[in-house]
Parts: C-alpha cells; sequence; structure tokens
C-alpha cells in the first residue's frame, strides 16, 4: 500500500465537492472564516497543503458578494497554506440542485426511499445547470498531472462537462452514499443521464460491493454499448475507447484522534460523570442526524419491545439518544421529528418510575469531545439505519472505545456491516423483536467476549482509517494491478 508521504510529494490535489470546508460567520458585522470539521478534512488538508492544493465548492452562504468570499479566501489560503476555490450559486440555485434534486430526489432514492422522492423537472434542470458551473469553473484550475477529485451525489454529472471541453487530466469521483438498485434506479427519469455522465469520469469509487454491484448491474442491464471487464477487486468499463475504473472504498474515520481523544484527562472525567449522573446505569447510547434513513422510529419500536419483553433491565440501563438537527426547512424532516418527539414521549411515560426515566433524548449538536466521552461511557452504541453508505458513528464508538468494554449493534444496512460484520451484533432495523433481543443479548455479553470483539474491531479501523482509505483510492486510480489493493467484502445475511 501507497504511504501517504509518497502522495505528499506527488500530484497536486484539486478537491471539489458541493460545500467549501469553512464557515463563514459575521463576526461585530464582519465576515470571518473558520475551518470545518470532519475526518475527511483532517485527512485532505496535508495533501492540499503540498503543492498549492485546491478545494473547490459553494461557501454556504448568501450574505456576502462574490469579491467578500473571494477576499476571505485570499486570507483563509495564507493561514491554511491551500487555496479555496468559491462557486457562488444563487439562492434559486441553492433550493432546486441542492434541496431539490440532491435531497428530495437523489438521496431518498439512493437509500430505497422512492415514496419520499419529489420528482420535478425544473430539479433536474438546475442540477444539470449547476454541474455545468461547477466544471466551467473549475476548468482554469486544472493541469495535465493534477489529481481531480470531485465528491459525491450533488456532482455526478460535473465529469461530463468537464469532458466536454476535452481536458485530458483523469478525473476520479466518489459516491459518498449508497446507489441505489436498479429496480429503484429505474424510477428516476433522468436515469440514461445519470449513467452516462458517471462514466465520463476515469475512476469511480464506492462504499461497498452492495452500491458497486447495484451500479454495474444497472449498466449491463441498461447500456447495450458498454463491455465491463471484471477483476479480482474491481471492474473497467469500456465507453468510446476508453476505460472507466469501478472499485470499492470503505470510508473511513482519523481512529487515533478519535482514540487519543478518548484518553484525554477531562474527557475520561466527562465520561464518568455522565456514568454517575445516570446512576452508573447501563448506556446504550444512539448518535443521528436528523434523517428517515437512520431508521430512528423503528429503533424505538425496538427498545420499547425490549422495555416490554424484559421488565427485570428495567432501572438497569439508559437509551441516550442523540439526534443532530438537519434540513429542518424539508417537510418530511419536520415531521420525522414530531413522530420521534412522540415516540419518545410515549414511551417513557409508559414505562418511567421515579428516579429511572428509560430515553434520555437530546436533539441538538454536541460538540466533538462531549460526543467522545459519551462515546466512552457508552456500554453499547445502537446503530440500526434502514440504509447507510458507510456509517462514521460505529467507527468512532469503537475508536474511543479505549477500555475494550463496548459492544457494537449495527444494522445489516450500514455499509460498515461489510467491516465489522465479525465482531459486532448485526439486526435487520425492520425486525423489532430481533432488535429488542440484541439490546438484551449485548448487555449481558460476558466482559472477555467484549473485549475480545472489540479489541479485533480496534484492529481494523485502525489499520483501515482515513488514511488508507485516500492511499488505496489513490492507488486504483494510478495502478493498472489490482495486487495491492484491499479486497473488500460484501455482507449477506445467512440463513440460521
Ligand atoms: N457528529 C457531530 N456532532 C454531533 C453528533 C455527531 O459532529 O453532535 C458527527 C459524528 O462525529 C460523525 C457524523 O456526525 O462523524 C455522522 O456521520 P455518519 O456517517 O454516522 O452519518 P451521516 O450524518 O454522515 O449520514
Amino acid at each position: 500500500m501507497e504511504d501517504l508521504t509518497e502522495l505528499l510529494t506527488s500530484q497536486r490535489f484539486i478537491v471539489v465537492s458541493n460545500r467549501l470546508p469553512i464557515l463563514i460567520k459575521s463576526a461585530g458585522g464582519r465576515p470571518t472564516i473558520s475551518p470545518a470539521s470532519g475526518g475527511l478534512i483532517t485527512a485532505l488538508e496535508p495533501l492540499l497543503k503540498r503543492n498549492h492544493g485546491v478545494w473547490v465548492g459553494w461557501p454556504g452562504n448568501f450574505d456576502l458578494s462574490e469579491d467578500e468570499v473571494l477576499k476571505l479566501s485570499e486570507k483563509y489560503h495564507h493561514r491554511m497554506g491551500y487555496n479555496l476555490h468559491p462557486i457562488i450559486l444563487t439562492k434559486e440555485e441553492v433550493e432546486l440542485f441542492y434541496e431539490g434534486f440532491s435531497n428530495e430526489i437523489l438521496w431518498p432514492l439512493f437509500h430505497d426511499l422512492q415514496s419520499e422522492c419529489h420528482f420535478d423537472p425544473k430539479f433536474w434542470e438546475t442540477y444539470q445547470t449547476v454541474n455545468q458551473k461547477f466544471a466551467i469553473k473549475s476548468l482554469p484550475l486544472i493541469e495535465n498531472d493534477d489529481f481531480i477529485w470531485i465528491h459525491d451525489y450533488h456532482l455526478m454529472l460535473m465529469g461530463q462537462y468537464l469532458r466536454s471541453e476535452e481536458i485530458s487530466t483523469k478525473m476520479s469521483f466518489f459516491l459518498h452514499i449508497p446507489f441505489a438498485p436498479l429496480d429503484i434506479f429505474l424510477k428516476i427519469p433522468w436515469r440514461f443521464e445519470i449513467l452516462r455522465g458517471l462514466l465520463q469520469y476515469d475512476f469511480i469509487g464506492f462504499q461497498t460491493k452492495r452500491d458497486k454491484r447495484n451500479f454495474i448491474h444497472c449498466i449491463k442491464t441498461l447500456l447495450k454499448d458498454i463491455t465491463i471487464r471484471t477483476y479480482k477487486n474491481h471492474e473497467i468499463c469500456l465507453i468510446e475507447g476508453r476505460e472507466v475504473y469501478i472499485g470499492t472504498f470503505p470510508i473511513s474515520i482519523d481512529f487515533d484522534e478519535f482514540s487519543n481523544l478518548a484518553q484525554k484527562g477531562d474527557v475520561a472525567e466527562e465520561a464518568r460523570e455522565l456514568k454517575e449522573t445516570l446512576n452508573e446505569a447501563k448506556i446504550v447510547f444512539s448518535v443521528d442526524r436528523l434523517d428517515y434513513t437512520k431508521g430512528i422510529p423503528y429503533r424505538l419500536d425496538g427498545i420499547r419491545r425490549f422495555l416490554e419483553k424484559y421488565p427485570e433491565m428495567h432501572g438497569e440501563v439508559i437509551f441516550l439518544q442523540l439526534v443532530v438537527p438537519s434540513r429542518t426547512h424539508i417537510s418530511e424532516y419536520h415531521d420525522l421529528k414530531a413522530r420521534i418527539d412522540q415516540m419518545v414521549s410515549e414511551i417513557n411515560s409508559q414505562f418511567t418510575r421515579p428516579g429511572w426515566v428509560p430515553i434520555q433524548y437530546m436533539f441538538y449538536e454536541l460538540s466533538r469531545e462531549r460526543l467522545v466521552a459519551y462515546y466512552r461511557a457508552a456500554d453499547v452504541i445502537l446503530v440500526t439505519p434502514v440504509k447507510d453508505g458507510m456509517n462514521l458513528v460505529a467507527k468512532e464508538y469503537v475508536a474511543a472505545n479505549v477500555e475494550e468494554n463496548g459492544v457494537v449493534i449495527l444494522s445489516e444496512f450500514a455499509g460498515a456491516a461489510a467491516q465489522m460484520k465479525e465482531y459486532s451484533l448485526l439486526v435487520n432495523p425492520y425486525d423489532v423483536e430481533g432488535v429488542a433481543d440484541s439490546i438484551h443479548f449485548a448487555l449481558n455479553l460476558p466482559a472477555s467476549d467484549r473485549k475480545s470483539f472489540m479489541q479485533s474491531l480496534r484492529k481494523l479501523i485502525k489499520t483501515e482509517d482515513i488514511y488508507h482509505w485516500i492511499s488505496s483510492i489513490h492507488q486504483a486510480t494510478h495502478s493498472s494491478s489490482d495486487e495491492d489493493i484491499p479486497v473488500t467484502e460484501e455482507y449477506i445475511p445467512a440463513e440460521y
């Protein structure tokens, strides 16, 4: 496997994503700019700093003019050592391209929830024009030897517009969310345009074999002029005399960052205080953005069933549910929040007794330190999305579980299940009885089993961290051989 330091000395990176990795705030009437946080940003920054890399994206702000944003970006360049290239979007573009096509069509459809989709042709029109805008504005930045890396479902067509400008630089694309199976993908009125648009990239990375399989199945079934060759770890599609590499690269976290933070004195102290405040009850922790893909109502049904079925556990366990506000202006998200509020209140009113409230529900964002303290205090992490590209929460919990005594309950439909399946308790989030029993099983697992599972998980996530993810992708884009690329496995439920 290629070392990251080798990457540092090689190519210039041009990263493109819908949002720039910054936060713009107004302090005393004057705009200020600061770096946003996140594993991907931390991992990419050193690569961008070297060789004057550029990050292209929307700054996420309507109040400033293009000139003001450019000035702020220059200041940022001096401070951070790499360039930001802002793409200015109008309010209407954000509404139709980002909130509309990306979040009301692609997001639900790729998570198998076509009933949540609004197939508005205006969304599609603007999705195309904004992808074209990203391409045209990025074009002057690109040089022959650059490593162009375009991210996620917002920008599936950008490669097509760059190619129509006849650039010769190879273009890589990574899809952070799942890819829909054929029968669901077919629902999208613009299915052919999307598949052909994606194939204009030279390299396409998916999170899991499941997603790659779905994509290849769509191509094989719908595009008769494409030849596909299969190798050990990847496929090559032959289109218009070009080769497109299709591979699988599960994204990860900065393991050491989470593990080190969990060992800091004040974080350990906060974890201890949390346990004490909760009367040393066992803690089952869940963390999700407010999103229908996270399966929160099904999970609450599972918790309700657990409380009905195992009354001896009352008073012994507390379910900490953190929901981070997200997309609340979309009506489906608003309705979901109301449903969760109601279910939590019903369950708590049914089971609470003096001195014990079974579900402690928080609707806000925690600081990174506090989140890690909660991870550290939790005896079980309960992660039950109905579908998820990867799910980083499960991996972060493992990194923060420095005492090696926690248990991971993980949905079969999270991308992370393919890697973590052997050492986690896998559940079907729709199987309410199964979720209830898995919680009971996890809480009663002997310490020696918990330790051995957690040790294996920690070893795995430490090895396959975010830096490993970047080098595998870089390696795959530069080598015709499969040999050095780690084999990814698919999770397929077994009959038992
Ligand atoms: N997270 C956060 N603050 C919080 C709770 C969660 O920053 O209060 C972060 C968490 O550390 C994780 C991310 O949100 O990195 C959630 O990622 P995941 O892949 O699990 O789900 P996504 O929200 O991307 O669908």
